[in-house]
C-alpha cells in the first residue's frame, strides 16, 4: 500500500495529527499503531486540562487545545470527557513573582485566570489549609478530560473522513532510498510513504533506531496514586497544582482522588521505555510520601485511603518542551515526541500545527520554530518561570 502521510503511533498526539491531515486535505493518510488508540502514554495519563504556562506560545496553543475539548462533539463528532471543575495553582513566596508575571502574560492571550489571595481560595475550596500560601491562579474553567476517549474520539473521526487506522500494527524496521524513508515494514504489511510523522512519545528513539537518529529525550518514571477521600472530603474539587508541596491531584469523581508529583528530581532518567516495568505497583513509599504533602494541604486527606495507582512514562525533553519539527538526517521524516508529561491537553493544537506545518495551507498557530529541535543546539531552551518541569 502506498500513502501520502503515514502517522506513526496512536496516542493522542497521533490520532489529532492524522485526523487534522486529514481535514486539510494532506491525501491518503493511514494512523499505524503498535496495539490500540489510546494503549500508550495516552492510556496512563491523569489529564489535566489548564491553561496556565510560562510562554504566550504554548498558552496558546493550551487555549486552542481547550477550546476543542470543551466542546469535543461538536468540534470532532465524539467525546473528549472534559469536566470543569476550576484549576487552582498554589504559589509560597519563591513562586510568586512567577505567578503573577503568567497570569499577567495569560490575559493578553485571552485566557480566563486571576490570581486570588488566601482568602479568596478558601472560597473556591473550603477544605484547603492556606497556610504559608503567597497566592494562586485561579482558571474557573479549566479541568480535566478522558484521555483515551479525546485520541479514539479523533482517530474514529480520521478514520470517518477517509484516513486508514491501522491497529495491532507494529512499525519494525524501515526500508531507506537514500535519505528518505521508501517504506515502513510493520507487522501487517509494507506501507509506502511520501512522509512519515514520528508520534511514538517514549517509544520515539527507539522508532529512531531505525534510521540512525537520537532526539534529546530522556524517559522518566511517573507514579499516580488513586486516593479514595474520607467522608468529609466527598463531591467534586479543582484541579490543584501546589508548587510548594510539590505534587498534583485532580478529582476521579465524586470520592476519589488522582495524585502525581511535580519534582522534576525525584525520578530516575533513562533512555529507553524497557529500563521501566510498566507493570510495576506504586511504591508504599511514593504512596506516604504523597500523603504526607497532600494533608498538609488538605487535613482531611491524612484520612484517606489507598485505592490504587499506577506507573507511567514522561518523554522528556532538556526544557519541558515538545520538539515538533523534521529530522536532522531524514528529508520526509517529521517528529512530535517530548511531549514531557504535559502533551495531553496540548493535542488538538499539536494535531493543528503539525498539519499546517506540513501542508503550509494556513498560517501556523504559532511560530514554527518555536519546538525546533535545533533550541537544544543552540542552547535556545523555551523559557520556564518555576523549577517545576512539568508545570512548565
Ligand atoms: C502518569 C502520566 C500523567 C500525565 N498527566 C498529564 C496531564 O495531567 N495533563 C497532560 O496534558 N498530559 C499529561 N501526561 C502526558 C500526556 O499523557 C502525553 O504527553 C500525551 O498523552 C501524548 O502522548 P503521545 O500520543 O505522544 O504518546 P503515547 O500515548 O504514548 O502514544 C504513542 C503510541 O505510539 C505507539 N508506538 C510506539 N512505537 C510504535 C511502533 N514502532 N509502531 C507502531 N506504534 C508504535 C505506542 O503503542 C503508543 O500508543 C501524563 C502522562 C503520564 C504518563
Amino acid at each position: 500500500m502506498r500513502f501520502d502521510v503515514v502517522v506513526v503511533g496512536g496516542g493522542s498526539t497521533g490520532a489529532s495529527i492524522a485526523y487534522h491531515l486529514v481535514k486539510q486535505g494532506a491525501g491518503k493518510v493511514a494512523l499505524v499503531e503498535k496495539d490500540y488508540v489510546g494503549w500508550g502514554q495516552t492510556g496512563r495519563s491523569t489529564a489535566v486540562v489548564r491553561l496556565h504556562y510560562s510562554t504566550p506560545e504554548v498558552a496558546s496553543m493550551a487555549l486552542a487545545s481547550w477550546r476543542v475539548l470543551k466542546n469535543m462533539e461538536k468540534e470532532v463528532g465524539g467525546p473528549s470527557g472534559f469536566t470543569a471543575c476550576g484549576f487552582l495553582l498554589l504559589a509560597g513566596e519563591e513562586e510568586l513573582q512567577g505567578l503573577e508575571r503568567n497570569v499577567a502574560m495569560l490575559k493578553k492571550v485571552g485566557v480566563e485566570t486571576r490570581i486570588i489571595a488566601a482568602d479568596e481560595v478558601r472560597e473556591v475550596e473550603p477544605r484547603i489549609d492556606t497556610t504559608g500560601l503567597a497566592a494562586a491562579a485561579y482558571e474557573p474553567e479549566s479541568g480535566y478530560a478522558d484521555p483515551v476517549a479525546t485520541a479514539q474520539t479523533y482517530a474514529r473521526a480520521a478514520a470517518a473522513d477517509g484516513c486508514v487506522l491501522m491497529e495491532a500494527c507494529e512499525v519494525v524496521s524501515v526500508r531507506m532510498e537514500g535519505r528518505r524513508i521508501e517504506r515502513l515494514i510493520t507487522s501487517r504489511g509494507e506501507f509506502e510513504a511520501d512522509l512519515v510523522v514520528n508520534a511514538t512519545g517514549v517509544w520515539c528513539n527507539t522508532f529512531l533506531e531505525k534510521v540512525g537518529e537520537e532526539l534529546p529525550v530522556k524517559v522518566m518514571k511517573e507514579e499516580i496514586v488513586v486516593w479514595s477521600r474520607p467522608e468529609t472530603f466527598r463531591g467534586q474539587h479543582p484541579v490543584v497544582g501546589d508548587l510548594p508541596n510539590n505534587y498534583y491531584m485532580r478529582p476521579f469523581g465524586e470520592t476519589q482522588t488522582y495524585m502525581g508529583s511535580i519534582n522534576p528530581d525525584m525520578n530516575r532518567q533513562e533512555k529507553h521505555p524497557t529500563a521501566f516495568n510498566l507493570n510495576e505497583k506504586v511504591g508504599l513509599d511514593t504512596a506516604s510520601m504523597y500523603g504526607e504533602a497532600v494533608s498538609k494541604r488538605f487535613p482531611a486527606m491524612a484520612e484517606a485511603r489507598i485505592a490504587g495507582g499506577w506507573v507511567g512514562l514522561y518523554d522528556v525533553t532538556p526544557d519541558w518542551h515538545p520538539i515538533v519539527d523534521f529530522s536532522a538526517q531524514v528529508e520526509n521524516l517529521f517528529n512530535v515526541v517530548g511531549l514531557s508529561g504535559h502533551g495531553f491537553k496540548l493535542c488538538p493544537a499539536l494535531g493543528m500545527l503539525t498539519a499546517d506545518i506540513l501542508l503550509k495551507r494556513r498560517k501556523p498557530l504559532i511560530n514554527p520554530d518555536f519546538f525546533s529541535r535545533e533550541r537544544f543546539e543552540r542552547r535556545r531552551l523555551i523559557g520556564m518561570s518555576y523549577k517545576y518541569g512539568v508545570i512548565s
